[in-house]
């Protein structure tokens, strides 16, 4: 019984007012960040990763910066804060750095001397990622510091053209993605919509419930565009674009690629070669969506600009980097117990591991109506959840006893009514599976704070999310803060455009082959890039579905078979991410040689690296135990037991654009 996902927070809505209140929240922040890098003087001792530059040390207190860290660890990437000042220092001393990002929201002041260093760095090599509002102001005041922004030029696209555009600057509307910008940025199955198989189509960028979703973004022109007048059509007809300002005329624009761009064409995302550097833009506030429960396009870029353009290793999110995926049974009404039996006696459960979540009461959509499955009164469906469990199935909560009645009414203002509902769901699944359940999925998608706070409290390991669809285990933001229970993981749904399963197919006018297909190549696209994601459906459904039932198994198998899929409980792959979270380890470079250095309080058996084959070779273990495995695009080193790992490997990166 899906419904609609309760946020508190549309996904894709920025304001300029929000912006500035956010730009206020800075400048109160009194709090002294402890910074950890280096001065300039210890050379060797700067370890090589991204860079995320912050105006000053303050703004590493700030809850975007707080989002681009938490994204980058989530991706595996190695990553550390740097203010400006340091960084004009540390060029001006020749230090080399992998990849620096100039974040939105928490970036919008820069003196010239820093664009101008970001210039000389590009074009001495250097791999930067510039996003939206990033550098646009000048230092110590809130007004646009020229005529557009003054990394147009770097850019390879002329954006932020206040004095020309006035209220025009910014425009809201859906984005879509290239064939090429879903295969360089790895977009999985399911988040683009595109209206036809044409190799030139263009896919609208989705997610579950919302028809469009709406990015607010700076209205951008090609660099050349002060020669063809009109290009930007504009309220103000006798105003043409201005010539750009910053850097000379000629500085390339046929090296721009665009991946993502608006309805009225604007570029949204783009790689731009400048000098022998590179620039990857990104015309939205990623960090910023990542505090609104919308993170997809954030991590993907950021994973992109991580592995392909700065050719740094990440450490995969999946124990020994084997994809896979959580399939997530809702069984939330009696109309579920006789599918469930004929799935049984099929043999569908010998597959799996899956994770099988539970509405336990009496009722399912009001109370008195008996269409629960009464799990205290019903010993068919006890045994079955008994069996499973011993079968190595992960039994969880779907809430909330009353399905509806606690999907329709639990609030922020009535955890008393609500939270025996919980507790009564809790106690009727431990009683029939003899352990505590330690996984949640919310009913219709609905868990208000103090479910989670009540989730943390009963030591609860993960939950499944309708929030930033298409991630895998992601500690979501509420309400635009950090989650309190850094422990507990949630797991968002794979959106397939609109929808997230099978029963809302007819709905939307689908039909059954195009999900089967999402499944298909969404399975082996978790294969392919070392992914888990999560795919849920309701077994009272299954009897109209039978192909899909059938595809989920078979193209698990085959993967199976090819060593390169496996299901995943939430539990276990919590506790992993829990793991994966305290393992301390960087990069760092002398002339060709780079060296890996791992360590961790636990052991850090079956964590993995992936390291690009494009710009590594003669890989070694130089302490403790790992295995080495070459694949097509990486080099597999995954730890055995033990407290650290030493990899190095001989560094060149690749002089071609990815
Ligand atoms: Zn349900």
């Amino acid at each position: 019984m899906p419904a609609p996902p309760k946020k508190s927070d549309k996904p894709g809505q920025y304001s300029m007012a929000r912006k500035l209140l956010l730009l206020l929240a800075i400048l109160v922040i009194a709090t002294v960040a402890s910074m950890t890098w280096p001065q300039a003087d210890s050379r060797t001792q700067v370890p090589t990763g991204l860079v995320l530059l912050l105006p000053h040390a303050d703004a590493r207190q700030h809850t975007i910066t707080q989002a681009w860290l938490d994204a980058a660890h989530e991706e595996g990437l190695p990553i550390s804060t740097m203010t400006d000042d340091e960084f004009i220092r540390l060029q001006a001393s020749g230090q080399p750095m992998a990849g620096v990002i100039l974040p939105d929201t928490v970036h919008p002041n820069a003196s010239d001397l820093l664009v101008n260093t970001l210039y000389q760095f590009v074009e001495g090599g250097g791999q930067l990622m510039v996003n939206f509002d990033a550098a646009l102001f000048q230092l110590h005041h809130k007004h646009y510091a020229a005529d557009e922004s003054r990394l147009s030029t770097l850019v390879g696209v002329r954006y932020a053209l206040y004095s020309h555009l006035q209220d025009d600057t910014l425009h809201s509307g859906p984005v879509f993605a290239s064939r090429e910008g879903e295969r360089q940025l790895a977009i999985q199955p399911g988040k683009l919509d595109f209206e036809d198989d044409a190799p030139d189509s263009w896919g609208e960028l989705t997610t579950y419930a919302y028809d469009h979703l709406v990015y607010d973004h700076f209205r951008t022109a090609p660099w050349w565009a002060a020669a063809a007048p009109g290009l930007l059509r504009t309220r103000d007809a006798r105003a043409d674009p201005p010539a750009p300002t910053h850097v000379p005329l000629g500085a390339g624009s046929g090296s721009l690629r665009t991946w993502v761009k608006s309805e009225q064409g604007d570029v949204i995302v783009s790689s731009h070669a400048h000098g022998q550097g590179q620039v990857l833009f990104a015309n939205l506030p990623l960090g910023y969506l990542k505090t609104r429960t919308d993170s997809y396009l954030l991590h993907r870029m950021l994973s992109f600009f991580g592995t392909h353009m700065a050719h740094l290793p990440r450490l995969a999110a999946t124990p020994n980097a084997t994809g896979g995926m959580v399939l997530n049974l809702h069984v939330d009404s009696s109309f579920a117990q006789k599918p469930l039996d004929d799935l049984e006696k099929s043999g569908w459960f010998d597959n799996g591991p899956y994770s099988i979540h539970v509405t336990a009461g009496p009722h399912a959509h009001h109370e008195g109506d008996r269409l629960g499955l009464n799990i205290p009164q019903n010993p068919w469906m006890q045994a079955f959840l008994k069996r499973q469990h011993d079968k190595g199935h992960e039994v969880g909560n779907h809430g909330g006893w009353t399905h509806n009645v606690f999907g329709n009414e639990a609030d922020e203002h009535n955890r008393s009514r609500f939270e025996p509902y919980l507790v009564r769901n809790h106690d009727s699944i431990r009683d029939a599976i003899g352990q505590e359940p330690v996984v949640y999925s919310a009913p219709m998608g609905n868990q208000p704070t103090w479910a989670t706070q009540w989730l943390h409290e009963r030591g609860f390991k993960a939950f499944y999310t309708t929030a930033d669809t298409g991630l895998g285990a992601t500690r979501s933001y509420i309400s635009g803060q950090p989650s309190p229970y850094s422990k507990m993981w949630n797991f968002p749904i794979s959106n397939f455009k609109r929808i997230a399963t099978v029963d809302e197919l007819e709905q939307f006018g689908l039909e059954e082959d195009e999900i089967r297909d999402f499944i298909v190549a969404l399975f082996a696209h978790v294969s392919e890039e070392h992914l888990v994601r999560l795919f849920y459906f309701h077994p009272a459904t299954t009897p109209q579905y039978f192909k899909t039932m059938k595809a989920l198994q078979e193209q698990a198998q085959l993967l199976q078979i090819q060593k390169v899929f496996r299901w995943y409980r939430m539990a276990e792959l919590s506790d992993f991410m829990n793991r994966r979270a305290t393992v301390k380890w960087q990069v760092h470079d002398q002339q060709d040689q780079r060296q890996l250095q791992a360590r961790s309080q636990d052991t850090l058996d079956s964590m993995t690296w992936l390291i690009p084959t494009r710009s590594a070779k003669d890989l070694r273990i130089t302490q403790g135990q790992g295995r080495i495995e070459r694949q097509e695009h990486h080099w597999l080193v995954s730890a055995g037991p033990g407290q650290t790992l030493g990899v190095a490997w001989t560094h060149q990166a690749p002089g071609e654009r990815p």
